[in-house]
């Protein structure tokens, strides 16, 4: 059984084939989908797929780095209320992005601080997604570590001494389709740290693995992502499958 930590399923990208899709990853081995938010415009859809699928889908709630905008207060005030009306599995994604807007460095850092009080109150983890801008979300976690302080790091794409540091704030690493590219580099040292400290994502339907690199990317694709994950480690698939959704349900506690 495959765990995708990460995965956009109420997306746009998916509203003609949303049941297929499923299902392929479904057949594929994929039993279990953790849901990311972006910010309030998405937020209906996602309370729509899991009326759809209740048994399958666990909803995080959050205001994602790149829609840290002018309205961000209103846009929090959003997620606070989600939270106060209901369950979520993690406060995600959240975290800093140069890569879009480095205007809004200031605000993106102070939603970010937010959201991860946020999270300790309600003891969840946080899932960061962390865009060219690893110094700028160390100096943040440093800053709130504690005992309280857990989640993932999505997409890593650092270096052997960033996931090193990112480890130290009780973060796993959310690895997916970047494993596959070529130039990905996080393949060159990812078997020196333990397999326990490691998650598997899609991060649907963005950063599809090779081979089917820069198209739509789906859940059932992760099986890309694990069976590469299995040759670096120089595990079986099955191991690597179970290990990491173990990791999965220790970190979400579901
Ligand atoms: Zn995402």
């Amino acid at each position: 059984m495959l765990t995708d930590t990460h995965t956009h399923l109420y997306s746009e990208a998916f509203d003609e084939d949303r049941n297929d899709m499923m299902q392929r990853a479904l057949d594929n081995g994929v039993k279990r989908f953790f849901i990311p938010a972006i910010d309030s415009s998405y937020t209906n859809r996602m309370y729509a797929l899991e009326r759809d699928f209740p048994e399958r889908v666990h909803l995080m709630m959050g205001l994602h780095p790149t829609s840290v905008k002018e309205n961000y207060e209103e846009e929090l005030r959003h997620v606070e209320a989600q939270f106060e009306a209901r369950k979520f599995i993690a406060v995600g994604e959240i975290g800093i992005d140069l890569y879009w807007d480095k205007s809004t460095l200031g605000i993106q850092q102070e939603a970010f601080k937010r959201q991860i009080e946020l999270a300790k109150s309600h003891q969840l983890p946080i899932v960061i997604h962390c865009r060219d801008a690893f110094d700028e979300v160390f100096e943040v976690l440093e800053e709130c570590k504690d005992e309280k302080l857990f989640g993932i790091f999505h997409c890593f794409t650092g270096t052997y001494e960033q996931a090193q540091q990112a480890l130290g704030y009780q973060m796993k690493l959310g690895i997916g389709g970047v494993v596959t590219f070529k130039n990905g580099k996080i393949d060159t040292f990812l078997d020196q740290i333990p397999l326990k400290h490691i998650v598997l994502e899609t991060d649907a339907p963005y950063l599809a693995p090779a081979p089917y690199r820069g198209k739509r990317n789906e859940s059932a694709y992760l099986d890309y992502v694990c069976k590469k994950v299995a040759e670096i480690y120089q595990l079986s698939e099955a191991a690597v499958a179970k290990q990491t959704t173990e990791n999965s349900k220790e970190l979400f506690g579901i």
